[in-house]
């Protein structure tokens, strides 16, 4: 196949080496490989748009690296960096992460060049819709066959601008709502599709945290409880997975890395307050009650029982893998280790839950998104109060069986039926432990896998093989 060289140190030759080690771990004939791993097509749109009275030129791609299930799915990227490789890279990321959860979806992902801080937002709505409309003219954004969500720099104020753009043009469309996903609630989103990253992220832990032996293998002991976490990165994905891991695992975030530096206490910080601190300050630096440094990076290396990369990819490169001073990786970002990092860290026995598995819980619940738009109901309308009525019932044979009253705790929990939230967050949780055990059990019975990561692309790539085989691709 004649395809275009790749940079060696490039982010998709980067993902194509780590999912190497999984084809020869699979002894995949190596003409499979190589389908499986190369990009199905990527467009590049360059588009004028009048901003403060002069005409501008954007430039961005969306990538649609795999199509064996329909639509391909995967985020738009809004940042300044963004470039062609990191869309195929990320593209190919999505492939893998959509059959490591059995989620459906083919894989995609797109970019903008552009910082949005620069642009107020009437024109960011005006470059969102216009970015939106040449993907929807050439085949690149529709419900059946490519559907968006949000990434780094995009939220659901664009998801609604994309959905709404799209209705537009496909007035006769009735499922014109699942063209896109992480639409805010009242436009066709769903429950809780804002917190499913960093969520899932913290599923994955606990669930890792439920096999001692997996513990032990790592050199910890013990639950999340009064661990040292260090995160890296208070956006969108970093702040769900700090705060429960704070409030609800009582796990110690120690050190908070962010892009202007990095913030320490060794007692544990508060996430949420940083956060807080940060919308209204737009630094971290003068947050109370912790120290200041801003070498962010060298924090990475600070000793630690966990660490989490939550920002984005290429922070832990073979330059500064050798001091990494931690037990436990957890990829909440999308390729935040370079390969050569990977192997570093791999040969000085340091564990490394994998991104394609631990930030799966955003297209998890996309999907689910994606099935409310489709059957245009919410999750829990047609059951809710049936199940409650039932409830009731049931507490009133309890009572009148023993005789005794039901306290009204009990009462409560017997009784709740699920609403939308509620639903979503069982689905994920069991799509995420699931997705572990299917990783450990690799671990656990191919003898030539020896990491997470591995095992992790094992899965995906098993599925994928077996879905191209169906399909008679080859
Ligand atoms: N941008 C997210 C990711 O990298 C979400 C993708 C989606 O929901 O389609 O996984």
């Amino acid at each position: 196949m004649a395809t275009k060289p790749k940079s060696p140190e490039s982010f998709s030759t980067s993902v194509d080496r780590m999912a190497d080690r999984a084809f020869a771990a699979l002894d995949l004939d190596p003409g499979i490989a190589s389908v499986i791993k190369a990009c199905e097509a990527i467009i590049e749109v360059n588009f004028p748009v009048p901003i403060k009275g002069k005409i501008e030129i954007f430039t961005g791609w969306r990538a649609t690296h795999s199509s064996h299930r329909l639509p391909a799915k995967g985020g738009l990227r809004f940042a300044p960096a963004v470039n062609q490789d990191e869309v195929e890279a990320l593209a190919a990321l999505m492939t893998y992460k959509c059959a490591i959860v059995d989620v459906p979806f083919g894989g995609s992902k797109g970019g903008l060049m552009i910082d949005p801080a620069k642009y107020d937002r009437d024109e960011m709505q005006l470059i969102t819709r216009r970015f939106a409309r040449e993907l929807i003219r050439k085949g690149f954004l529709s419900p059946s066959t490519n559907v968006p969500a949000p990434d780094m720099g995009t939220g659901e104020r664009e998801m609604a601008w994309i959905a709404d753009t799209y209705k537009q043009l496909n007035p006769e469309n009735l499922n014109y709502a699942a063209c896109v996903t992480g639409k805010p609630v009242q436009h066709g989103g769903i429950a809780g599709r804002t917190e499913a990253t960093g969520r899932g992220v913290v599923y994955v832990m606990r669930e890792f945290f439920r096999h001692p032996e997996d513990v032990k293998a790592a050199g910890l002991n013990g639950g999340l409880a009064g661990k040292r976490v260090v995160l890296q990165g208070l956006g969108n994905v970093g702040c769900h997975t700090g705060h429960l891991l704070q409030d609800e695992d009582r796990a110690k975030i120690i050190a908070l890395v962010e892009k202007d530096g990095a913030l320490i206490n060794t007692d544990g910080l508060h996430v949420q307050q940083i956060r807080e601190y940060m919308n209204t300050h737009k630094t971290i630096r003068g947050f109370p009650g912790a120290m200041f440094t801003e070498n962010g990076r060298a924090v990475l290396e600070m000793e630690c029982d966990i660490l989490i990369p939550a920002a984005m990819e290429a922070q832990i490169t073979e330059e500064n893998a050798p001091r990494i001073n931690t037990k436990l990786i957890v990829e909440a970002a999308n390729g935040p280790l370079t390969f050569e990092a990977d192997e570093i860290l791999r040969k000085r026995n340091i564990t490394i839950l994998p991104d394609a598995l631990v930030n799966a819980g955003g297209v998890t619940v996309s999907y689910f998104e994606w099935i409310r738009n489709l059957s245009h109901i919410r999750f829990g309308r047609m059951e809710r109060r049936y199940d409650e009525m039932r409830g009731e019932y049931l507490i009133a044979a309890m009572q009148s069986l023993s005789g005794k009253p039901v306290s009204d705790d009990m009462r409560r929990e017997i009784v709740k039926g699920a609403a939308e939230l509620d639903l979503v967050r069982s689905g994920l949780d069991d799509t995420m432990r699931h997705a572990y055990q299917e990783m450990r059990e690799v671990l656990l019975t191919n003898p030539k896998v020896t990491d997470y990561r591995t095992a992790a692309y094992v899965v995906a790539i098993s599925k994928i093989a077996r879905s191209y085989f169906d399909l008679g691709t080859f």
